[in-house]
């Protein structure tokens, strides 16, 4: 029973057992930690949370398994040359590594054109609980030496390239032919992974829904449903009926997105080419849908002979779910209301969660082990029990240690900062950190608007009450034109900040080299304000939001994705919210009535703020091109809204930055954070997963 797809990952290991072993031989784990490189499974959230909710399955006793690929060269690392990002190879597999070569090997198909694969295994070991493992599928043919300079490669040698490199796009650029490729290399795989089990357990096939399921994570394993059919009738004598019957009881479907881009539609004309084999069983399931829906906004193939993966999802699964109630709810009203209204049942929230394993146990020691002096280790198994850590609201004592060991982290952090990024930091300074994939929802440029304006009041004299430093991590997708522009005007910033003695007393910027999980473990314990200002309605969850909570900082963010839900945990009083809310922001997607540059021409400070991206410091510094291209982008397109919420922004995080002084009241507000984030554990949400859908045991 099992089986979680995905395409993209990030491990996560059994470390009691690890360190144990190591201790044993006089070896500390951070040093192996250090040489050792972290599997570059993931683009970003997607990947973290399928390795979150596998470290759950296992910790819980559950049998589930993850699918996916085998990337040689992962997601790209970044590489910062004259203040842009340049993308290189990151070969993160070692000959001795934690990748078991397996003897299971299976034959794809791509029409004519047969490829063999190979499965390599990891041990994903639960914390005081089972192994299960991910299943990584390999090409056989596969061949490094295809990959030229940085990360370009020859994109039609599918026998060599196929498992090369993790498609960098974060979803938002048009698909292509080799995407399509990689997401039936591994559906193809795992549905024959499956029903080789299933065979060899002696079960019979007709009954596969009662013993196994299998979670569609986002739309790239969708075409596991035709080619289970597909293997279903052409291998093993089932009529159509009778393999749809049972393959839509065996699926269910995660939507982790409402950006159209990234809901994925390809041309059929593309999967003619790719898989033909699997287009007229996508017919066949598409004339059902028509016929008995006479809706054409429910077909799966609509009228310019696209094909939508997520409306297949949706009609042949038994579930689909948001990753947050907000998100959730608006996929019901609004972005899937046409299904909603058809299959009011399969609709259902599962709220997303973080490993506190990886992101407390591991990676803040100091404050597991106060956590643990002062309520007991109840917590790292049942994380509900972080509560018990309220009685302490008044205690001074408590609220002073919870102080200190934010200021070990800091100190910590710089050191490494100093090493890596050869900048130096103060410790005593606020520490405001925004780390995320770089898009334009996620609103990074929002923060640098307030860092310029942030900049401008020092230059004019007026002095914050205590230094801020403010860092970045963010990769941008290589073909992500303004993604990759914003981490340019961050960098000039980053420039022209610290080098300017009348402001780098007060103010710092850095911007970490290839932001990572092994990063992230590092920056989350030692940050203060946790930004997270999406544009409301956008960030389906966010689980960075509960890392940075879970570790004591305080969020400054908009009423959006799990946001909404720490806002109601924590209370107004233990976070910054601002901006306009989801209703508001669709009603001007829906009446096309947003126009940035009313906001820009009305508010000297916004105006101020947008020119100095094309002032002579920024020119300068920076690439005017780039610099250009976004300065009119904000004033002319703005298409997720930067300049709709900045002044509330920059009211409001001069408020944190205010509320910071009172030094009891934040150390109270840190407490509250902590003891409350215990809802946010991927125990809970895996919990709910198996009540709900899976029904495990
Ligand atoms: C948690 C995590 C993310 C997701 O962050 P969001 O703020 O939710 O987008 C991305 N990258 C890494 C390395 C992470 O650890």
């Amino acid at each position: 029973m099992r089986i979680v797809f995905h395409l993209e990952y990030q491990t996560t290991f059994g470390e009691e057992l690890t360190l144990n072993i190591l201790e044993e031989n006089g070896k500390d784990l951070a040093l192996v930690e250090e040489a050792e490189p972290e599997p570059s499974l993931g683009n970003g959230g997607l990947g973290r949370l399928a390795a979150c909710f596998l470290d759950s399955i296992a910790t819980l006793n559950l049998p589930g398994d993850g699918i996916g690929l085998n990337y040689h060269f992962g997601l790209f690392k970044q590489v910062f040359r004259r203040r842009m990002q340049t993308a290189q190879k990151n070969d993160w597999i070692r000959e001795r590594s934690w990748l078991t070569r397996t003897g299971t090997t299976f034959t794809v198909a791509f029409g004519k054109k047969k490829v063999k694969s190979r499965l390599y295994d990891i041990d994903v070991a639960g914390y005081e609980g089972g192994t299960n493992r991910l299943h990584l599928f390999d090409l056989e043919s596969v061949d490094e030496s295809l990959v030229e300079k940085g990360i370009d490669f020859d994109k039609t040698a599918i026998d060599k390239n196929l498992t090369l490199f993790l498609y960098p796009d974060d979803s938002d650029e048009a698909g292509n032919l080799l995407r399509i490729y990689q997401e039936y290399f591994m559906v193809s795989n795992g549905a024959q992974l499956i029903l080789k089990e299933m065979k060899a357990k002696g079960y019979d096939l007709h009954e596969l829904h009662k013993h196994a399921v299998i979670q569609i994570n986002d739309t790239h394993p969708s075409m596991v449903i035709p080619e289970l059919i597909r293997l279903l009738t052409e291998k093993e004598g089932f009529t159509m009926d009778e393999a749809i019957k049972v393959v839509s009881k065996t699926c269910a479907y995660t939507n982790h997105t409402i950006l159209a881009e990234a809901l994925e539609t390809w041309p059929k004309s593309y999967l003619e080419e790719v898989v033909p084999q699997l287009v007229p069983i996508i017919e066949e399931l598409n004339a059902r849908v028509v016929k008995k829906f006479k809706n054409e906004k429910v077909a799966i193939i609509d009228g310019n002979d696209r094909v939508h993966m997520a409306f297949m999802d949706m009609h042949y699964g038994f579930s689909v779910n948001g990753v947050a109630a907000l998100h959730t709810e608006i996929l019901k009203n609004t972005e899937l209301n046409d299904f909603y209204r058809i299959y009011p049942k399969k609709f259902n929230n599962k709220t997303n969660g973080i490993t506190f394993r990886r992101w407390l146990l591991e990676c803040n020691k100091e404050l597991t082990e106060f956590l643990t002096e002062q309520i007991g280790d109840g917590f790292k198994k049942d994380a509900s029990e972080l509560e018990k850590l309220l009685a302490f609201e008044k205690d001074t004592k408590v609220l002073d240690r919870l102080e200190e060991i934010k200021q070990i982290k800091k100190k910590q952090l710089c050191e490494y900062i100093r090493k890596n990024e050869k900048v130096k930091l103060d410790p005593d300074s606020i520490f405001d950190i925004q780390i995320k994939r770089m898009h334009e929802y996620k609103r990074q440029q929002m923060n640098a608007l307030y860092i310029i304006h942030k900049y401008l009041e020092i230059k004019a004299g007026k002095i914050p009450a205590r230094p801020i430093t403010f860092i970045f991590g963010a990769k941008a997708a290589p073909a992500y034109v303004i993604a990759q522009d914003v981490i340019h005007l961050l960098l000039c910033l980053q420039e022209i900040i610290n080098k300017d003695p009348d402001v780098n007393p007060y103010m710092r910027l850095v911007f970490v080299e290839n932001y990572n999980v092994s990063y992230a473990e590092r920056l989350i314990p030692a940050c203060d304000i946790s930004e997270q200002i999406s544009l409301a309605s956008k960030e389906a969850s966010g689980t960075g939001n509960m890392k940075f909570m879970l570790n004591g900082a305080v969020t400054l963010g908009t009423d959006d994705g799990a946001n909404v839900e720490i806002h109601e945990l924590v209370g107004d009083e233990n976070i910054f919210i601002f901006g306009k809310d989801s209703d508001t922001v669709i009603a001007h997607y829906a009446n096309a009535d947003y126009v940035s540059r009313k906001f820009y021409e009305k508010d000297p400070m916004i105006r101020e703020a947008v020119d100095f991206i094309v002032g002579e410091q920024c020119l300068k510094a920076g690439n005017k091109k780039s610099l250009e291209r976004l300065y009119n982008e904000l004033l002319n397109k703005d298409w997720f809204m930067t300049l709709l919420d900045l002044k509330d922004y920059i009211k409001t995080k001069d408020k944190a930055f205010k509320a910071y002084e009172n030094r009891r009241k934040w150390k109270r507000m840190m407490l509250v954070n902590i003891a409350r984030a215990g809802y946010f554990s991927s125990d809970r949400t895996i919990e709910e997963y198996n009540r709900d859908i899976w029904k495990l045991k």
